[in-house]
């Protein structure tokens, strides 16, 4: 903690390995993914705010979030966008683009451009890279 109370961002992988679980780890800063239809708010329907499982930072809103069939929890468009980063990605040798924390740099899935909705995207992103905030009523 800092002089605001606030948590200091880890610097180093040793850090960040006591500071989330395993799972959380090999996705945040490994960009593993996790298994699918495992996720835990892979169904949640209340009302809130998904944020970063890392940083805290605000990533989606339940309001964005429709269920893909993918198995991991889809959004058609970040609560606010100067908080996300995406990222051309050819890692598995088919080009994608990568969702990433912009404060602490996390990975946090891919986007796509077949979105049900009127945005036309499909962020799908790791259950376990998010927390949930559920809306005080
Ligand atoms: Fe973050």
């Amino acid at each position: 903690m800092d002089s605001k109370g606030k948590k200091k961002m880890p610097t180093s992988d040793l850090e960040w390995q006591s500071r989330l679980t395993q799972e959380q780890y090999s996705v945040l800063r490994k960009k593993g993914t996790e298994i699918p239809f495992t996720g835990k708010l892979l169904h949640n329907k209340e009302k809130g705010n998904y944020i970063c499982a890392a940083c805290g930072a605000q990533l989606f809103s339940s309001d964005a979030k429709f269920d893909s069939g993918t198995g991991w929890p889809s959004f058609d468009e970040p609560a606010n966008a100067k908080n996300v980063l995406l990222k051309s990605d050819s890692a598995i040798g088919m080009s994608r683009t990568e969702v990433l924390c912009k404060k602490c740099g996390g990975h946090l899935g891919h986007v796509f451009d077949d979105g049900p909705t009127k945005t036309g995207k499909r962020y799908c992103i790791n259950s376990c890279a998010l927390t949930f905030e559920k809306k005080e009523k």
